[in-house]
């Protein structure tokens, strides 16, 4: 049964990039479901620590955490900083991610790198640093952050697309090796939701209409329609699905009709 009234009290969840967009949704659903939360940015930020004090005035812990997630060292900081502040990590929501738009043809190692390491090395890092612990607890929730460009690159992001599709893999692989031990982990994968990245794509309005045209649904999503599915992961209700990879994109991820 779906009840979420405090189902998480007591969990302590550290979502990646928590400060806007996607990540900061998450992170806010996660408090009101009961759970001490690290909301975690880049460095600190006026909206970071709007969003830290929001889950603060629903009586959970709170702590703010900063890291460029592309630096050496950072995934384990993170988690050491958020186990210290509000206890081992028992929902980890590997959210932020780098994306360059290039033309597949205009190739830039260094954005490449910046990509693989941002989104497929630290995702890599923190997973197989908080894997243990959750398993030795018997209870554990992953989410990672995919996209529906897993399935339906765009031509700009080849490499972006790459990485999210490296990441689904890690996941599926770690899925299957934890199973047994109480530890679930899943992939959300968004189509368009209304964020600060894509802010300056969307204003030009022939894009818009011919990215809207893409979507069955003919409209694009908004950070609160990732929070449902996330809440029925991390709850009991979410305890027997592991390794999936759930769309979350008006039925972009369809293909073209
Ligand atoms: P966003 O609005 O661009 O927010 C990015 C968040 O990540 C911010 O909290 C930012 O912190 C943090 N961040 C940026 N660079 C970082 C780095 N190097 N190290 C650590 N943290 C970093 O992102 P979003 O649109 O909500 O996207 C969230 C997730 O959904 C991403 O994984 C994205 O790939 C995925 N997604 C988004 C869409 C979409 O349409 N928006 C579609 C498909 C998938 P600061 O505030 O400090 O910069």
């Amino acid at each position: 049964m779906l009840n979420l009234d405090k189902e998480l009290k007591g969990k302590s969840a550290l979502v990646t990039g928590s400060s806007r967009g996607i990540g900061a949704a998450m992170v806010k659903a996660l408090a009101m479901a009961g759970a001490n939360v690290a909301v975690h940015s880049v460095g600190p930020s006026e909206a970071g620590e709007a969003v830290r004090k929001e889950c603060a005035s629903l009586g959970v812990k709170t702590c703010s955490l900063h890291g460029d997630l592309g630096e050496k060292d950072v995934p384990t900081q993170l988690l050491d900083a958020c186990a210290e502040a509000l206890g081992a990590v028992d929902i980890l929501v590997l959210n932020a991610s780098i994306q360059f738009r290039r033309e597949w043809c205009d190739w830039h190692t260094e954005e490449a790198e910046t990509m693989l390491r941002v989104n497929v090395r630290a995702s890599a890092e923190m997973m197989t640093q908080v894997l243990p612990q959750m398993q030795k607890a018997g209870w554990g929730r992953v989410v990672t952050i995919g996209s529906v460009q897993q399935n339906v690159p765009n031509p700009a992001m080849a490499v972006y697309a790459a990485t999210k599709c490296a990441q689904l893999s890690m996941a599926k692989s770690f899925a299957l090796q934890v199973a047994a031990d109480g530890v679930t982990i899943n992939n959300l994968a968004p189509g368009v939701i209304q964020t600060d990245r894509n802010v300056e794509a969307l204003a030009d309005e022939s894009y818009r209409q011919k990215i809207a045209g893409l979507i069955p649904s003919r409209s694009f999503g908004i950070p609160e329609d990732c929070t449902g599915a996330l809440l029925m992961l991390c709850s009991e209700a979410g305890r027997y699905i592991t390794g999936a990879d759930i769309a979350i994109d008006g039925g972009m991820g369809l293909g073209s009709h």
